[in-house]
């Protein structure tokens, strides 16, 4: 039988495991996680609408189901290298898999264009990780202003894709509502969330109508949208951009689309 090995779970890795079962291969999919992460809900963990149970299930479980038991099995572990011409790739650890065919399903990383500063002062979102540092960092910004009328919370989203906009439209949401029950001694005015794109417009790919519809929401929930505005650097507490205004910023999260595919340690 044709031995697949498949590398990460995501969606790709795990839709590509019921095709190939189905085809009659034996798969093997490995993993450095234990579960598959819905990444299109990150932003609720993030501001606190989901758990992050809410959204990981495990690897093994999803291949363990009874259709797919003699075809597929799960391993858990961190591909180090690729042997192309044996055919063969290590884990972290040494240990060494054998394939017929390979494939690579290991997800993207973010693109930071360069930009000083960006990948050491700005939070992403592409993992279940990401979501609860942010989520973390959210709250900690909200309980700093509890009990301190003066200060102000500045948030920056970078990047006016689906996942900019989802953010910042959350957050806006939160200073509206949740805020106020949470912490009612803070001043919602108090809370700033700016988002800057580079392009002219918020959702560039999706039709205008739609396009005006989410920017009109986010303006309604006091989003601060910063249109064809480029972002110069990023420095603890600030975002230099390109016409040389400085934002404060006490938390900068970077979902500024493109980006480039997960590297392997090798
Ligand atoms: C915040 C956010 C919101 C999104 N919203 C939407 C949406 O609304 N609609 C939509 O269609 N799409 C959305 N997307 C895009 C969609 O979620 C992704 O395109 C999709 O999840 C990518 O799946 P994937 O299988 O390519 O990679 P991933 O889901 O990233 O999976 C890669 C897997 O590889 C594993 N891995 C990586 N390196 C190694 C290694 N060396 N060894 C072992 N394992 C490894 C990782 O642990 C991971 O489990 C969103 C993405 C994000 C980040």
């Amino acid at each position: 039988m044709t031995h697949v090995v498949i590398v990460g779970a995501g969606f790709a890795g795990l839709a590509t495991v019921s095709g190939l079962s189905k085809a009659g291969a034996e798969v093997t999919i490995i993993d450095k996680k234990l579960y598959s992460t819905f990444q299109p809900l990150l932003y609720q963990v993030a501001t606190g609408g989901l758990n992050p149970g809410d959204i990981a299930y495990p690897v093994g479980g999803f291949v363990g189901r009874r259709k797919w038991r003699r075809s597929a099995r799960y391993l858990r572990g961190e591909v180090a290298s690729v042997d192309a011409g044996g055919q063969r790739l290590k884990l972290t650890g040494g240990r060494e898999v054998g394939y017929d065919y390979l494939i690579l399903a290991t997800g993207v990383a973010a693109a930071y264009f360069g930009v000083e500063g960006a990948a050491e002062n700005t939070f992403g979102l592409y993992t279940r990780a990401d979501a609860i540092v942010l989520r973390d960092h959210i709250m900690n910004g909200y309980e700093r202003m509890s009990g301190n009328g003066e200060r102000d919370f500045n948030v920056v989203v970078v990047g006016g894709g689906a996942t900019g906009v989802e953010l910042a439209g959350t957050l806006g949401e939160l200073r509206g509502a949740v805020l106020r029950a949470t912490f009612p001694d803070v001043d919602p005015q108090r809370v700033h969330v700016r988002l800057v794109e580079m392009a002219p417009g918020l959702l560039m790919p999706f039709g205008e109508r739609l396009r005006d519809y989410a920017r009109r929401q986010l303006v309604g929930r006091g989003v601060d949208i910063r249109l064809g505005t480029e972002i110069k650097a990023v420095r603890p507490g600030s975002v230099l951009l390109g016409d040389g205004q400085v934002l404060p910023s006490d938390l900068t999260v970077w979902a500024a689309g493109v980006a480039a595919p997960a590297a392997m340690a090798d």
